[in-house]
């Protein structure tokens, strides 16, 4: 995502919440002075960003039901192979193949790792809209499943990926074994992120997101084996 549609995209969240401004402007990219601090919860290694000039950590929180924005400015929706099967008898087909068909779209596209190098994915994607096409995949439509309570109509049959938000996760081969792990990512979407001095306000969230990133992960991995999608590192 480029500066501008970030910028862009906090302009319009900071119409209905406050974004503190430290936060703004890191996520503008104009505080460099930040480092990571990793921090194993269960099996999840997450990197938060501590901005050494405050002496804070950036840590997050959820608005929902009062926020709901990340379901209004959906950007994709990449589905697992698990969630091929239960969303699809979620919304009534009698085979994959005929929901794959009707209600996805396949989408190849590049995002940039966690370590500066572009990841080419190939991923089945649930429409956000009916008549979506390949040429949305990436634009902000609000998606079809968000009810006018701000809940998402198939819960808690929901895409994986909509439990992710707003973290991002990787697998790392750490000594022949697999270890995830996450951060956030900052679309300007979110009015979640705070500044605090420790991790502990966080401390929830941090258990309760190590078993879902965890999962998806391990779910996300068998996609790709299973052959219903890739990733290519160039
Ligand atoms: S994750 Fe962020 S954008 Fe989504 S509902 Fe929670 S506060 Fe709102
Ligand atoms: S599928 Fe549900 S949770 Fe996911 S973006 Fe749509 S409304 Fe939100």
């Amino acid at each position: 995502m480029s500066q501008k549609e970030i910028e862009e995209s906090l302009n319009l969240l900071q119409k209905d919440w406050d974004v503190d401004p430290i936060i703004r402007d890191f996520m503008l990219g104009k505080i460099t002075d930040v480092s990571e601090y990793p921090i194993k919860v269960k099996d999840v290694v997450f990197h938060v960003p501590y901005l050494n000039s405050q002496k804070k950590y950036i840590l997050w929180k959820c608005f929902w039901p009062d926020c709901h924005n990340c379901c209004d400015r959906q950007g994709r929706l990449p589905l697992t192979s698990d969630d091929l099967i239960i969303i699809g008898k979620g919304l009534k087909y009698q085979n994959t193949s005929e929901f794959i068909k009707n209600e996805t779209l396949t989408v190849t596209y590049s995002e940039p790792g966690p370590s500066g190098q572009n990841i080419t994915m190939t991923t089945i994607n649930l429409k956000r809209k009916t008549d979506e096409t390949t040429d949305d995949d990436g634009t902000h439509i609000s998606c079809r499943f968000l009810d006018n309570e701000g809940g998402c109509s198939m819960h808690p049959d929901r895409p994986g990926v909509c439990y992710l938000y707003p973290f991002s996760s990787w697998l790392e081969n750490e000594k022949g074994t697999a270890r995830v792990h996450a951060t956030y990512q900052f679309t300007g979407d979110c009015p979640g992120f705070y500044l605090a001095d420790s991790l502990d306000p966080m401390k929830d969230e941090f258990k309760d997101y190590s078993k879902i990133i965890y999962d998806y992960n391990m779910a996300s991995n068998r996609t790709n084996r299973e052959g219903f999608g890739s990733v290519s590192f160039v």
